[in-house]
């Protein structure tokens, strides 16, 4: 090999790049940080053979070649035949064979692999280089002629498919090769595969090239270069198949990293008993257990594990039936957990005895197993605090944020069967037999639950629109649990007493005796935990942080700055905030107070009265019942600030425009329903956004500021009284000039001291405001002096920097994104380079003004990870969210101090260079 090596050495000098990288047989040119070039699973693959590890010889294409291939329209430079050539020769050195050679065959695998793993959503070809003459010498090789025959069959099966196209072309066509199958069987009066003779398979062979030829016009190539070259071809165009661009756009995956291609020599899992092949966590990857967590299939090749067609064994079978090649693998297990210090996802083949590996990546989970494994993995040492911080994606924490089933409601109800629990959750929703279907019912609004007897990378559409998955076949490490755990999915698989039927829509299930059916649009609540399927909708109940999610978090606060308050609009939203870790409230929404019970009315009263004496009386009825929800906010963040902010939306949002509606109004509040409707239109705003809302409502209708200022005071000094430690913060909304803020302040401060004497309790308040219309970013300095916080609400800050209306952008927006016009949606997050500015501006120009002005955030983009770190790196003091979003700005925020300690180690690093 090390003649090899060289040559490839003094190439990569001569042509600047090399696109080709060798491993097998104890060495490797490539290594594991290389998987932007030699994706992940060259990557490790190279990096396993450096560490001893039993990897067949293989080599591997860089991900760079399959840009250039684009580039060239399909084409390859010169060179690369050569680099390919070379390699076949590495791998044939090493293991003794020859591949095109009839006595004494290579035989490789050409397998696909980007820098992230895409399960399933691009080819690979196995037993690549059979034909008629070198199937002899594969049964020499293993005095097996059924086995060659078998895998010679496999072979055109995958390579008619996935590099000559033919596969169904129709939703309802089933595959043209099993079509093929099936026939062979029913002439033969046999149910299963393993009972096909070789003759049987011969015959497979010669039926499978005659359809290729029928129906794709194309010999089947007996010339194995020409075999390897199809499928390279293949493995690179499949970077642009369908199922690899879906998933591309889900995952939000560059299209210009591309994907590398991995030659390999083949190991058989299929050589008889004592050979199997399968897949293993090194930890459980639904609960995060340090557990050799896996399954197998003796006899049997790759992919047919992944496919959830025969349901495998669990590992713990295979330490009783091989147990050498078992200890061997848990060596392994050990030793990749050591290196890679992560929870390692491997596929291993034990080929008559000897086992091989296969693959190895850092193995997707579940956001309740990331956490433990985090954890654990810091008390044992493997791993520190801050890299168990690192390591948790913000986003993924919403899975444990979300409701799980009522226990004991759950023990109520009829359960139709269970399967195993591939990733947790709860899920209820409507039953659809097909991703199609699913799509359709989910865009229309509906709740669905998609049911398969396994899924494949086709499904992917309607897994990712499902609220969860359920399966009759496959195991833990099925399509469905692997892309089910990918996405965050409650999902159960191998649910093998459904009955489903996919015709008629149904699935049936024997419930103590009864057969029950489920039919196309019915209810059913799954249970990704425990792999419960029940019939109808279970009720479900708040999450909580215990356990190691609390370590966790605790490890969190400890490193961030960024403070976290919460938007909440009631007690109860407080108060689960608050247990999610909220800071205080950021945001509290006077408006939303406005709709509960028959406040509307009294509300309306308000905005029809015909003048101040009007106003005033309906004010008078508001007052009580504001005061009444600040006080149980106030009491529900004991010790922490609450910003309030005054009426903000337009005031026709609070009005009925349906006839019917409106008499009722008229009657309620003893008016003339037409002078309800003259006023209506008088009310009527053409762009209401831009309208008369925000402080400018507090200019014009002063008594609606006043009223709110007194709720919230007099209920900050009674619950003062009663010994709660209460920091009113009142936020104006909108403001764009100094008048406003000026005006708005002082009337403010005049009711707040005007409550305090007359209760005689002193309560500390402050008064600020909200940077959201772009000008007042713009004379910060000035409204500074004034103000005493600023918030910033980027959602209309964005709305007016970008003009685009909020709530019609939803007409190009989408559009945008996809077409990279933007990278992002603006409103999710922050748009940093424009609004951005603002912010960064707006809070330079206060602090001038006012050294200590505490600021904040309050739009969306509080709770979006990327947006938070951004506020940290400006020197925010904290950032407010929804109530479930608040642990994951919580580590966005840890993660935002991580991620600038790197940077700066970085900058030590070369300065001192
Ligand atoms: P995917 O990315 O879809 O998992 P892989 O390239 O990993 O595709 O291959 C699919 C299956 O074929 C896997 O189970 C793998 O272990 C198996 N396989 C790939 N190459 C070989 C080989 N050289 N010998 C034996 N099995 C192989
Ligand atoms: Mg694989
Ligand atoms: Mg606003």
């Amino acid at each position: 090999m090390a003649e090899v090596l060289t040559a490839d050495a003094k190439k990569a000098t001569t042509t600047g790049k090399k696109y080709v990288y060798l491993f097998g047989g104890g060495s490797a040119e490539g290594n594991a940080k290389m998987k932007n070039l030699l994706g992940g699973k060259g990557a490790n693959l190279a990096e396993m053979a450096s560490l001893g590890i039993p990897v067949p010889a293989g080599f591997t294409i860089t991900t760079e070649m399959c840009t250039v291939y684009y580039k060239l329209d399909r084409k390859y430079p010169p060179e690369l035949f050569d680099d390919v050539d070379a390699g076949v020769r590495h791998i044939e050195k090493i293991m003794g064979k020859t591949f095109g050679d009839p006595e004494n065959p290579l035989l490789v695998s050409v397998r696909s692999g980007a820098r992230i793993s895409m399960p399933g959503m691009m080819d690979t070809v196995l037993n690549l280089g059979l034909n008629d003459r070198t199937v002899q010498g594969l049964v020499k090789q293993s005095g097996n002629e059924r086995f060659a025959w078998d895998s010679y069959r496999r072979f055109v099966q995958m390579y008619g498919d996935v590099v000559l196209g033919l596969k169904p072309e129709s939703k309802d066509e089933e595959d043209p090769f099993e079509v093929i199958i099936h026939a062979k069987k029913a002439e033969r009066g046999i149910k299963n595969d393993t009972e096909l003779t070789t003759a049987d398979l011969k015959d497979l062979v010669k039926r499978f090239k005659a359809a290729i030829k029928q129906r794709r016009g194309t010999d089947f190539p007996e010339d194995p270069k020409e075999q390897l070259w199809g499928a390279i071809n293949a493995v690179f165009g499949s970077w642009n198949g369908n199922r690899a661009v879906i998933y591309r756009r889900i995952n939000k995956i560059p299209e210009d990293w591309g994907t590398a291609v991995s030659v390999q020599a083949m190991v058989f899992g299929n050589m008889g008993n004592d050979s199997a092949t399968g897949v293993a966590f090194t930890r459980d990857p639904s609960t995060g257990e340090r557990v050799f967590y896996g399954e197998y299939l003796v006899n049997a090749q790759g992919e047919d594990v992944v496919a959830g067609i025969r349901t495998p064994e669990p590992m713990s079978e295979l330490a009783k039936k091989m147990p050498k090649a078992y200890d061997e693998l848990e060596a392994i297990r050990q030793n990749l957990e050591q290196h890679y210090t992560e929870m390692q996802d491997v596929e291993f083949t034990i080929e008559r005895q000897k086992l091989y590996m296969l693959q190895t990546r850092n193995g997707k989970r579940t956001a309740q197993a990331a956490v433990r494994i985090a954890v654990e993995m810091v008390k044992e040492g493997l791993i520190n605090k801050d890299t168990a911080v690192a390591r948790i994606a913000p986003e993924q924490l919403d899975q444990l944020l979300h409701p799980m089933f009522d226990f004991e409601a759950k023990r109520k109800v009829k359960k139709l069967a269970t399967g195993l629990n591939a990733s947790p959750g709860a899920a209820v929703g409507k039953v659809y037999f097909n991703a199609e279907d699913a799509e359709a019912h989910a865009a229309a609004g509906e709740k669905v639950i998609l049911v398969r007897l396994e899924t494949s990378p086709e499904d992917i559409g309607g897994m990712a629109v499902a609220e969860g998955i359920l399966t009759v076949r496959g195991g833990k490490t099925s399509h469905a649990a692997v892309v089910g755990r990918g996405m965050g999915k409650p999902c159960v698989v191998g649910c093998g007493a459904l009955n489903v039927s996919y015709a008629q829509r149904v699935f049936t299930v024997q419930v103590g005796g009864d057969a029950v059916t489920v039919k196309e649009g019915d209810v059913i609540s799954i249970d990704g935990s425990d792999g419960a399927v029940m019939l109808g909708r279970v009720p479900t109940k708040q999450p909580e942080i215990t356990g190691d999610f609390a370590t966790l978090m605790g490890w969190v606060d400890e490193i961030r700055r960024l403070g976290v308050r919460t938007n909440a609009d009631t007690p109860h939203d407080a108060k689960v905030a608050r247990e999610f870790g909220a800071e205080g409230i950021g945001l509290c929404r006077t408006e939303h107070m406005f709709f509960g019970g028959d406040r509307i009315d009294a509300v309306r009263e308000m905005i029809l009265a015909d003048d101040l004496d009007g106003r005033q009386k309906a004010l008078a009825k508001l007052l009580p019942m504001q005061r009444d929800d600040f006080v149980g906010i106030f009491r529900a963040m004991d010790g922490l600030p609450v910003t309030i902010r005054t009426l903000d939306p337009p005031l026709h949002e609070f009005l009925p425009h349906e006839d019917d509606q409106i008499n009722e109004l008229a009657y309620k509040i003893n008016r003339n329903p037409e002078r309800i409707k003259e006023k209506l239109v008088q009310l009527n705003e053409l762009n209401p956004m831009l309208g008369h809302r925000g402080c400018r409502l507090g200019m014009t209708y002063p008594e609606i500021s006043e009223m709110q200022a007194r709720a919230i005071m007099e209920a900050a000094c009674q619950v003062a009284k009663e010994g709660v430690d209460v920091h009113p913060e009142i936020m104006i909304p909108l403001v764009g000039t100094m008048g406003e803020m000026v005006n708005q302040k002082e009337l403010c401060d005049r009711v707040a001291k005007q409550v305090i004497k007359e209760t005689g309790v002193k309560v500390d308040y402050k008064i600020g405001t909200m940077i959201e219309v772009p000008r007042a970013a713009l004379i910060a300095d000035q409204i500074a002096k004034e103000a005493e916080f600023f918030s910033f609400g980027t959602n209309d800050l964005t709305q007016m920097t970008c003009g685009y209306s909020r709530d019609d952008a939803g007409k190009f927006l989408p559009y945008y994104v996809e077409h990279k016009v933007w990278a992002e949606d603006p409103f999710q997050t922050l748009d940093q380079e424009g609004v951005g500015k603002l912010v960064e501006m707006g809070i330079k120009l206060g602090r001038r003004s006012r050294r200590t002005l505490k600021v904040g955030i309050c739009g969306e983009h509080g709770g979006d990870p990327a947006s938070v770190e951004f506020c940290h790196k400006v020197g925010m003091n904290y950032v407010s969210c929804s109530p479930y979003r608040v642990p994951i700005a919580r580590l966005a925020a840890a993660q935002a101090v991580l991620a600038e300690r790197d940077a700066a180690s970085a900058e030590a690093k070369r300065s001192t260079m």
